[in-house]
Order: C-alpha cells, then sequence, then structure tokens
C-alpha cells in the first residue's frame, strides 16, 4: 500500500532478475526459481517486508540473502545505502554484475554467512533477511540499533514459518511481533560449496 514502496517497484525491471527462460513470467505475482536452488521471492511479499521495514532515505539497510539482488534493488531505491550479505559465490557475482549494468551505485554486496551480519557497517536501524531462518540470528539482534526494525521469516526448512518484526527501543528492549505465514528457503550455516 505504500506509496514510495509502490513506486520503488514500479521502477525496477524485474525481468532483469529473472532467469532468462522463465522471462515471459516476471510480472506474475509469484516466487520463481533462480540458479544454486534458490528463488526470487514473490513481488506481493517483496513489498511487504519492505513496507515493514518502514525505509528512510536518511538510512542504510542490511539485506541477508542477495539471491537474484530484486529485493537489494528495491531496497536501494527506498534508502542511502544498501548492505547485501549472499553466500554462494555465484549469485553473488552476478548480482553484483546486474547492479553494475542498472548504474545502482548505493549498494554494496559481500560474499558471507549473514548469519554475523555485517560488524564493519553496524548497527543497522533495518535489518532484512530473505531466507528463513531456524531461529533469528543473535549477531543480527546485536547489530540492530536502538529504535531499529528486522524483518525475518522463522521457522523449519519446508515448515510453517512465519514472518516476524523485531524491534528495538531505546532502552535496547527487543520485542517481537507476528504477521503472516510464509515460505522461504532456508538460511544456512556458512559458505556455499560449488562445483
Ligand atoms: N532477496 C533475494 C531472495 C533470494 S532467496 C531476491 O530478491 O532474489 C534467499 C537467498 O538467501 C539465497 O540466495 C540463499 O543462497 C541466501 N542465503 C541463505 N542462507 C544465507 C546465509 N547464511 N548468508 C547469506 N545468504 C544466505
Amino acid at each position: 500500500m505504500d506509496t514510495d514502496v509502490l513506486n520503488a517497484i514500479e521502477r525496477v525491471p524485474r525481468e532483469a532478475f529473472v532467469p532468462a527462460p522463465l522471462r515471459g513470467h516476471s510480472y506474475e505475482n509469484s516466487a520463481l526459481p533462480i540458479k544454486s536452488g534458490q528463488t526470487i521471492s514473490q513481488p506481493y511479499i517483496v513489498a511487504y517486508m519492505t513496507q515493514m521495514l518502514e525505509p528512510n532515505p536518511r538510512n542504510k539497510v542490511l539485506e541477508v540473502g542477495t539471491g537474484s539482488g530484486y529485493q537489494a534493488a528495491i531496497l536501494a531505491k527506498l534508502f542511502r545505502r544498501v548492505y547485501s550479505i549472499e553466500r554462494y559465490r555465484s549469485l553473488h557475482t552476478e548480482a553484483m554484475q546486474l547492479f553494475e549494468k542498472l548504474k545502482i551505485m548505493n549498494l554494496t554486496t559481500k560474499l558471507g554467512d549473514g548469519h554475523k551480519g555485517w560488524l564493519e557497517q553496524a548497527p543497522f536501524k533495518h535489518i532484512i533477511v530473505t531466507a528463513a531462518a531456524e531461529d533469528v540470528p543473535g549477531a543480527l539482534v546485536d547489530q540492530l540499533d536502538d529504535h531499529g526494525i528486522m524483518i525475518i521469516p522463522v521457522g523449519p526448512d519446508e515448515g510453517d514459518q512465519t514472518i516476524l518484526k523485531i524491534t528495538k527501543d531505546h532502552h535496547g528492549l527487543v520485542a517481537e511481533e507476528e504477521l503472516i505465514p510464509v515460505r522461504f528457503v532456508p538460511l544456512v550455516q556458512g559458505l556455499a560449496v560449488e562445483s
């Protein structure tokens, strides 16, 4: 519903992030497979999670799970700077090349395990995780700033998962709210081993 979020969705060409054979499905409201057995999320869920993050053009945001780069490109329209982490080298490299081609300058990516967050850039007022965690990673809670918001799907792989909104107040106290049921690929420990 948020006008700024809808504008961002309108200005990012989703077909650029979808594998060529599936390009005809780019504007359907469904998740689609990308390389390495991962998925580009359903546009509705991308918009919903972005809106729940309460974007602020003065702030930076941390994304865990770069994948195709689509969610990161939307965030880049709404935040001062995006930091995005991916555990597959191939996905990380392709997304970086795409950001360069699309001339998205306010986005920094790294290859790594998102469970650890991005210590050099912490704290963050906004953190979004785009893979389902079994439990909320402690390092991400630590790297969430006071008055910060984290949006993260939590639940077992292939099981019941819920998007949580985690907030910190000005005393650093953490609160949790359950939003909607979802189905995400799992947040996996460590770097991916690729052939
Ligand atoms: N935001 C992506 C969604 C990709 S699916 C998009 O818009 O396309 C989730 C991604 O999270 C996958 O690419 C997967 O490899 C990545 N991922 C899973 N566990 C991770 C971890 N521990 N650290 C970083 N990335 C992770």
